[in-house]
């Protein structure tokens, strides 16, 4: 049998992605976590907007406290007090003479002339008067020019690159968007994804299980996964080991607006395997069928003439998830221009045996220890044991060309 090797199935996926154009949209900030920017986005202001304290404390001219010391201290009238969010220009300072201070709250804008600097209230003695009231300031020590200010533009910069053109955006972006008060974004469209699970032998988690019944595990966890990288599944649902009904269902979900299709199982060599028989009479370009890899040999990836692409997967679970995670997601990735996944370098724990000629993915479990990654590959590989899935937190993927690993 021919086989497609690893890295051959990701070069043509990656040319399927690179064809197919994905449009915009322009969304409310609130909404874009997770989405991926179409554009690069520049700040469209200063911030801080204006000279502000970092600090609770008192305004002063750095200059005033040259020759200040425990011995030779400077005293200030304190002339009022600005809060964050008060306009400075409104307060008394303009009307007394310097040198004198005006208390001042974190945050509060700092007036435009006359301080450089804010000494911080713990670092200051205090007189108050009987209303406790602060009247009087003194200073014992030289203040440093720009002493706890916050500068305006200091954090971002108008027309600075805040975030490039296909970033995916987190929570800290929001913040920084949020700040600069960008209210809308134009980000990636959300992809519109079709599950299709094949097998006559599936039920619905929700329903009995009969006698020769499986539960259709595989179509919820790849609803799941879609939905996690943001995309619409608009289709989620099983046939019967039944061409006919399949490609109807097919036909149907093509008709409502998808850009990825999965199928799972039908995709081997048995006898109700007739997934691809089915797509070449749906008149798909067949990519490739039969990867080189364990688990998920049989997978299949085939592009419609009006431009969707479909992956059939194996059945099994794992074959679905090793599917998913090592063709799917680079696929989405590509699409999304998203960089691709670094794999790190592991030392490995317990000798095992792999087949040669295979890239093989297999649950494993990695610690760190004394700055070095270890790896243990899991007992219980096989494609339909879900329980080791659960005990894993790491794929090792190993090469082709290995087939004892030892230590
Ligand atoms: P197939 O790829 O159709 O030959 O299926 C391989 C194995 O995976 C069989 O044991 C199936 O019963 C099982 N299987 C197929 N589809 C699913 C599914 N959606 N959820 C869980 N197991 C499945
Ligand atoms: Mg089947």
């Amino acid at each position: 049998m021919n086989l497609t090797t690893y890295d051959q199935a990701i070069e043509i996926i990656e040319g399927a992605a690179k064809r197919q154009k994905l449009s915009f949209e322009k969304i409310a900030l609130e909404d874009c976590v997770g989405k991926v920017c179409y554009e690069d986005v520049l700040s469209p202001e200063d911030v801080p907007s204006f000279n502000n304290s970092a600090m609770d404390g008192f305004l002063i001219k750095a200059e005033w406290t040259r020759n200040a010391s425990q011995t030779n201290p400077v005293y200030l009238p304190v002339h009022g007090i600005i809060a964050a969010g008060d306009d400075s220009l409104s307060a008394d300072v303009k009307a007394q003479s310097l040198p004198s201070t005006l208390e001042i709250m974190t945050g509060a804008k700092v007036p435009e002339s006359g301080f450089d600097s804010v000494i911080k209230i713990e670092d200051v003695n205090c007189f108050y008067d009987n209303t406790g009231k602060v009247i009087k300031i003194e200073i014992s020590r030289h203040v440093l020019s720009g002493e706890n200010m916050r500068l305006r533009g200091e954090d971002f910069k108008k027309d600075q690159l805040i975030i490039k053109k296909d970033t995916k955006l987190s929570s800290e972006h929001i913040l920084a968007l949020a700040a600069l008060g960008v209210s809308s974004l134009c980000v990636y469209k959300r992809l519109r994804v079709a599950v299709l699970s094949t097998g006559r032998e599936l039920v619905h988690y929700s329903q009995n299980l009969h006698a020769c019944g499986i539960r259709n595990s595989t179509g919820p966890y790849l609803q799941s996964v879609f939905q996690k990288q943001g995309c619409d599944v608009k289709y989620s649902g099983f046939v019967s080991d039944d061409p006919y009904e399949f490609k109807k269902i097919i036909h149907q979900t093509l008709d409502t607006g998808i850009d990825i299709i999965i199928t799972t199982g039908a995709v081997s060599m048995g006898k109700y395997d007739f997934v691809a028989r089915s797509l070449e009479e749906l008149g798909v370009k067949k990519h490739f069928h039969n990867v080189a890899i364990r688990p998920g040999k049989p997978l299949y990836f085939g592009e419609f003439s009006s431009g969707e692409v479909i992956f059939g997967v194996p059945g099994n679970p794992i074959s679905t998830v090793v599917a998913f995670r090592f063709f799917v997601l680079p696929y989405i990735y590509h699409l999304l221009g998203l960089e691709r996944e670094k794999p790190i370098l592991a030392k490995n724990v317990l000798p095992f045996s792999k087949p040669h000629g295979f890239r093989c993915f297999y649950k494993a479990k990695v610690h760190f220890e004394n700055a070095e990654v270890y790896v243990q590959i899991l007992k219980h590989q096989a494609s339909f044991m879900v329980s080791s899935l659960l005990e894993a937190n790491a794929w090792a993927v190993i090469p082709e060309e290995k087939n004892k690993i030892v230590n």
